[in-house]
């Protein structure tokens, strides 16, 4: 029997947006996501963002300084894509979405099985989330054109490597609210 999907939204941050860990390419995510998020609460999937929230002794900062330290703004969801009651957020101090934190029991708790994969950056914490949940044993897809990297290269590499490895479905955000809306007709 299919389980639930649920989508995840990574590092949607003030500093990865706009900040200290800026990805240029992350902006035009933005219109993709507010669409795609809009569609999945409409058709009752749960939207779980997932959200570095750094203390200053985080292995990470070494390697990328400080950025999106836990209670700063820069560690908030942009303003364009706020979280809504009903919605989780899930903080993270490294790359996984799942290391160290609640999204295996919140995923259980919502009885899903499948996780859409969002967000930035694609071959970071994109991949290690994916890796996670692979070893986790739940089905993977990635939203292609809602998940971007430093460089078209970056994003790239992620996508390949998580659906050779990892046996990822590939979606575009166009065919996630064609069957969200096909299957609420
Ligand atoms: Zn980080």
């Amino acid at each position: 029997m299919s389980r639930n999907t649920a989508l995840i939204v990574t590092d949607m941050l003030n500093d990865f947006v706009h900040g200290s860990l800026k990805c240029e390419r992350a902006g035009k995510l933005v219109p993709v996501l507010q669409t795609l998020i809009a569609g999945a609460r409409e058709a009752g999937i749960p939207i779980i963002y997932s959200n570095d929230a750094h203390l200053p002794a985080d292995v990470e900062i070494d390697v990328w300084g400080e950025h999106a330290m836990a209670g700063t703004e820069g560690a908030e969801v942009i303003p364009e894509l706020a979280p809504q009651p009903g919605d989780s957020q899930i903080p993270k101090r490294t790359y996984s979405a799942f290391h160290g934190t609640d999204l295996g029991s919140v995923l259980r708790g919502l009885d899903a099985d499948r996780v859409l994969i969002t967000g930035v950056h694609t071959h970071i914490c994109g991949l290690h989330t994916a890796a996670d949940a692979f070893f986790r044993g739940f089905k993977i897809a990635v939203v292609t054109d809602a998940t971007d990297a430093f460089t078209e290269e970056d994003r790239a590499h992620g996508l390949d490597y998580i659906e050779t490895m990892y046996g990822a479905e590939m979606v575009t955000s166009e065919q996630l609210l064609a069957a969200w809306k096909e299957a609420s007709e």
